[in-house]
């Protein structure tokens, strides 16, 4: 039995008997932590707030065996206006979702925490189009996980790519393909889009940059993303559509 205060989001809810709730949470030092919220249903409990998906706090969490207990928490932030914008509610929505598939229990994730936090501030308090927000989110989520595409060299062939020459993208093997390695499978990209990916990679998770929304690859980010994870992404059917 012991007791620990986290700084953590919630990720997902399911209700549990009459008033309880089991949260999924995302901890910078712990990753994905599930946590019985017990009463947080009831009008008045001091934990309610902090109970709902998108909310950012310090829970405080009493364990015994492998079950934790959240006992108390201190609400940091709720993106609040984030349920005022169906469109926009629905990419929140997805990016916890996918948080929630790459999070691993007991692994840290002090990346992918912060780079959801900027990343759902951004949504929820600018008004940044969501497009490439999603596809920002999704790139730098593929750095910070290992699996960052490659767009200086083709993957088959190992020729080094031209700014201006036609590419594809190859999802398996994560990375660029040239004119005379291209396969029916791979995915046509505009130079336009491998300079926006390159861009953003160079400018970091916290930078945002500027760009007409047809030159942001978020269709391929989506699929390269989503075909590594080992469950769909259930939000993605909520996602409007282009
Ligand atoms: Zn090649």
């Amino acid at each position: 039995m012991r007791q620990t205060e986290r700084t953590a989001i919630v990720l997902r809810y399911a209700n549990y008997r009459d008033n309880d709730r089991m949260l999924t949470l995302l901890s910078p030092t712990q990753g994905r932590i599930e946590a019985l919220a017990r009463g947080c249903r009831r009008p008045r409990s001091p934990i309610l707030n902090a109970s709902e998906m998108f909310a950012l706090g310090d829970f405080e969490l009493y364990q015994k065996g492998a079950h934790l207990t959240v006992i108390n928490a201190t609400l940091i932030e709720t993106f609040y206006p984030l349920r005022q914008d169906f469109d926009r509610l629905s990419v929140g929505t997805y990016l916890l979702n996918v948080a929630e598939c790459i999070a691993q229990p007991g692994v840290a994730a002090q990346e992918l925490f912060m780079l959801l936090l900027h990343t759902l501030s951004r949504l929820t308090f600018s008004d940044q189009p969501w497009r490439p927000l999603t596809a920002g989110f999704l790139l730098h989520l593929s750095a910070c996980e290992g699996f960052r595409p490659r767009l200086q060299h083709c993957v088959h062939c190992g020729r080094r790519l031209e700014e201006t020459e036609s590419t594809w993208f190859d999802h398996a093997e994560g990375g660029l393909v040239c004119r005379e390695c291209h396969q029916q499978a791979h995915v046509p990209v505009s130079a336009a889009q491998v300079r926006w990916m390159k861009h953003m990679l160079q400018a970091g998770s916290a930078a945002w940059v500027d760009s007409p929304e047809m030159t942001v690859p978020y269709q391929l980010l989506r699929s390269y993303v989503e075909t590594r994870l080992d469950k769909p992404v259930r939000a993605a059917a909520m996602l409007p559509r282009d």
